[in-house]
């Protein structure tokens, strides 16, 4: 019953924060003086915990999976996917943008000079998962290189048998400290969500945010729909979960990506919620969840369909189908791209927009309002993150029920 409460709590603390911050409008000073270094403790704490913790849940994962090829299948299907419902995400993005059509009768004057972001090279971008050393993948918190090396920590552990046990020991108990930490960390969430929230409302009045209201509506509405569509129809599909049960379990991880605009600093708390509120075994959750806080943003694709629509229609640029093709292509990439941290998924927006020929300082017009769109993108990547390790660890027949998992711990 705790949990729920904590839950509730964190609640509390958002919708205090959007009402104090509507309060706050007309002196935003106050709010990023003196409320914000809340928010800001909370944000370094979870950080702090990253590494620690995906490294030590991860190796104890990776050893207890038992053998390789087993490691490959779950790769293979969490990919797959993340994929999928990625590009589900930037189609649902394009039919908002063609429905609500957001940037129709706009003429927002443009002054910006944009760079493009560049395309990545699919090589390096593949020989970089693997770090040249694998202490400074930590130190620098490169979650994919950190994977990598947690992976071959976890098989070599496998391999070595016996005398590997006592490694493995050392493991297991440093992701039992972890968890613990992160569950100290996570009573102090109500006011880090609270503290986090109210200087973006403060910030981002009324004022600033009529203007592109459409965009606005379109985006919200595009995650809304991505998750009750794709989400609630993934958990009851494939692991027969009540689609409500799945969304309060996933909400702490939920409100604090939504607060916190970073994928990657909401994973301590996305780990902790889907395996204790969710059923997701540590063994499936701390390779599905640090993997989809690095390269599975729904959110982020769906955004920038959305976007690319828009910039076509200020500009009024008609796009033919196999544009919009290409943005469903491109986005999806993008999105892998995209790193889980604030703003991120704007900068990659520039290569949608250059992949279909659209005017790179399209995607200024949007970044007044960045930060606002940035919450409901984040909060979905993270939400499909959780939904993406449901769904795998209920194809592995290893989903605990979480009625069950509440009932073991009143116990
Ligand atoms: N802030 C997003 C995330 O961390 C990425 C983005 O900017 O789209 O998931």
């Amino acid at each position: 019953m705790k949990k729920l409460q904590l839950t509730t709590k964190i609640l509390i603390g958002l919708i205090a924060g959007i009402v104090v911050g509507l309060l706050l409008g007309g002196s935003p000073e106050i709010a990023v003086e003196y409320i914000k270094p809340f928010g800001d403790l909370f944000l370094r704490l979870i950080k702090m915990i990253i590494v620690p913790l995906v490294l030590s849940s991860l190796v104890v994962g990776a050893a207890s999976m038992g053998d390789v090829s087993k490691l490959g299948r779950i790769g293979g299907k969490t990919i797959a996917y993340y994929l999928v419902t990625t590009a589900i995400a930037v189609v649902i993005g394009l039919i908002l943008g063609n429905v609500i059509n957001p940037g129709a009768g706009l003429s927002i004057p443009v002054d910006a000079n944009v760079q493009a972001a560049e395309t990545p090279k699919i090589a390096n971008t593949l020989l970089n998962i693997i770090p040249d050393n694998a202490l400074s993948a930590l130190v620098s918190a490169n979650m994919l290189q950190t994977i990598a090396f947690a992976l071959f920590l976890g098989i070599g552990i496998t391999l070595v048998g016996e005398k590997g046990k006592p490694f493995l020991n050392f493991f297991e108990s440093m992701a039992e400290v972890m968890y613990k930490i992160v569950a100290i960390i996570m009573s102090y969430a109500p006011i880090g969500v609270f503290a986090l929230i109210t200087p973006v409302v403060a910030q981002n009045g009324p004022a600033v945010l009529l203007p592109l209201a459409k965009v606005i509506i379109a985006v919200y509405l595009g995650c809304a729909l991505h998750a009750i569509i794709v989400y609630s129809g993934a958990v009851k599909i494939f692991a027969k979960m009540n689609p409500m049960t799945f969304f309060k379990g996933a909400a702490p991880a939920s409100v604090v990506a939504f607060t916190t605009c970073s994928s990657s600093g909401t994973l301590p708390v996305t780990i902790k919620s889907a395996r204790d509120n969710l059923g997701v075994p540590e063994s499936i959750g701390s390779f599905v969840l640090p993997l989809g806080a690095t390269i599975n943003m729904d959110g982020t694709a769906l955004y920038q369909g959305v976007c690319a629509l828009f910039v076509a229609q200020v500009y009024g640029l008609e796009l033919s189908i196999a544009q919009q093709l290409t943005i469903i292509l491109t986005a999806t990439l993008a999105s892998i791209g995209t790193a889980g941290v604030p703003g991120a998924g704007f900068v990659m927006l520039t290569m949608v927009l250059t992949a279909v020929g659209l005017p790179l300082e399209g995607s200024a017009l949007v970044g007044g309002i960045d930060r606002v769109l940035d919450m409901a993108r984040t909060c979905i990547n993270v939400t499909g993150d959780m939904a993406g390790s449901v769904v795998i660890a209920a194809s592995e027949g290893e989903l605990r029920d979480p009625k069950e998992l509440e009932e073991a711990k009143g116990a």
